[in-house]
């Protein structure tokens, strides 16, 4: 009887058999950067495959070669990242930048045109604005909840409706968990795309890890991750992935070599021990989260509290999307305080178990600001329109005993001074004389 196993199951085995070396349970880390060849012949044949010479026999392995190429931590891991997304394939890199600028740089050509949701991780956005523009790519913003017709509009106003390359999405945004919808983004890039060329979607799917969105699911060509967040899961290691079809990958992983950035072995077994407890870091920092949340929405020192559980259907749009797209509200919380900058630092400042620090997913929780920290590049009309105000906090909620955590927030809250009452100039004018 052939049984499906749950990807939680597999992450202990799948990709690896212990025969191949001495029995250890656990795949080793290989750390070697170069493979011997059996024969001259092996070696020939291996070359020809790798460099797409010819095309790969139906019983034939791909044959290790050099760790630039490929290693089995590196290519073992990839296996299993396929299995939660239900990708053809993936290639690993060594940070998520490393997966998203490749990316980019595939999938794109001088003379394109590159739209992207509003707002985006800082680093992609300096990516964009700084780097692709340099090598002639045109690149327009829209913001989550734009409708069809808008992002039509914006295609066609840039004078460039026939070089639609790739349309690159974050949702959840960060750090306002926006939404965007994926269906219609692939929708919107099919209708622009050119004979012979189709328009890219791609997603960084960051904010919601392998377990709460599958963004392959609802039309997109690319699922992009920060490794370093949930997946890598213990703020020890930077790495990142991209999943899709065989054909798309092959091209990633022909520029990965070329580059030079992919994941090392050291990193790649790391991750691999991450994986095995992916889904209960994940579903564990989700119910704190949303017990954390919950309880932050009615504190009275908080003005508003960004969170996918709190949606209702009066959000209209925003809840549909989220009911379409996501299994889970998440594990990351965004609040304004009451107050700006000095209240929101007061916060910080007095924090005793989270964390002040950037990054996210992790099992530890981490607090940080936006507006100066993470987001401090965005340039300052953008970043109000975004709704990164200076009383923003961003929480990635780890697993950690919840009433603890709430118990820290708490007296961190209470720190944040109480509001002055101002004085209305004429009774100032009045207290002088
Ligand atoms: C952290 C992050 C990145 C960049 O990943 P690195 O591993 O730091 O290079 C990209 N996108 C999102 C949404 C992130 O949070």
């Amino acid at each position: 009887m052939k049984r499906h196993f749950q990807p939680e199951t597999l992450m202990m085995s799948h990709g690896y058999h212990p025969e191949w070396s001495e029995g250890a349970v656990k795949c080793p880390i290989f750390q070697t950067s170069t493979f011997a060849f059996r024969t001259a012949e092996e070696g020939k044949a291996f070359f020809e495959v790798a460099y797409g010479l010819r095309e790969r026999g139906a019983k034939e392995k791909t044959g290790l070669i050099y760790s630039r190429l490929n290693n089995p931590d590196m290519e073992i891991l990839e296996d299993r990242l396929t299995l939660w997304d239900g990708a053809e394939a993936c290639a690993v890199f060594d940070s998520g930048m490393s997966a998203i600028s490749t990316a980019l740089f595939e999938f794109l050509q001088p003379g394109d045109l590159l739209l992207y949701s509003n707002p985006l991780y800082g680093g992609t956005d300096h990516f964009i604005h700084h780097v692709l523009t340099k090598w002639g790519v045109e690149v327009r913003g829209f913001r989550p909840g734009a409708s069809r017709e808008e992002l039509e509009q914006i295609i066609v106003s840039s004078g460039k409706k026939d070089r639609l390359g790739m349309i690159f999405l974050e949702t959840p945004a960060n750090p306002t968990n926006d939404l965007v919808d994926i269906a219609m983004c692939r929708s919107v890039a099919d209708e622009f795309s050119q004979p012979g060329r189709q328009a890219i979607v791609a997603v960084d799917n960051t904010y919601m890890g392998p377990l709460w969105q599958h963004p392959l699911r609802h039309g997109a060509d690319l699922v992009l991750y920060s490794a370093t967040k949930y997946i890598g899961g213990h703020s020890d290691a930077i790495a990142g992935a991209c999943l899709g079809s065989a054909e798309l990958i092959a091209r990633m992983k022909t520029l990965r070599t070329f580059f030079g950035n992919m994941i090392d072995p050291h990193t790649g077994w790391l991750l691999l021990r991450s994986l095995e407890t992916l889904k209960l870091r994940m579903e564990k920092q989700a119910e704190n989260a949303q017990i954390i949340a919950r309880r932050l929405a009615l504190h009275p020192k908080i003005a508003k509290v960004h969170y996918l559980g709190l949606l209702t259907p009066e959000h209209g749009e925003a809840y549909e999307i989220y009911r379409r797209q996501c299994t889970s509200p998440g594990a990351m919380v965004s609040f304004e305080v009451k107050g700006a900058e000095k209240e929101a630092f007061a916060f910080l400042n007095h924090l005793k178990i989270v964390k002040l620090a950037v990054s996210l997913g992790s099992t530890e929780s981490l607090a940080q600001h936006p507006a100066t920290m993470t987001h401090a590049g965005v340039d300052p009309v953008e970043k109000a329109a975004f709704g990164i105000t200076d009383a923003l906090v961003r929480l990635s909620v780890g697993v950690e005993n919840s009433e603890d955590l709430w118990w820290d927030l708490e007296q961190a809250l209470d720190k944040i001074p109480a509001p002055v009452t101002v004085k209305s100039p004429a009774s100032a004018a009045i207290e002088l004389v």
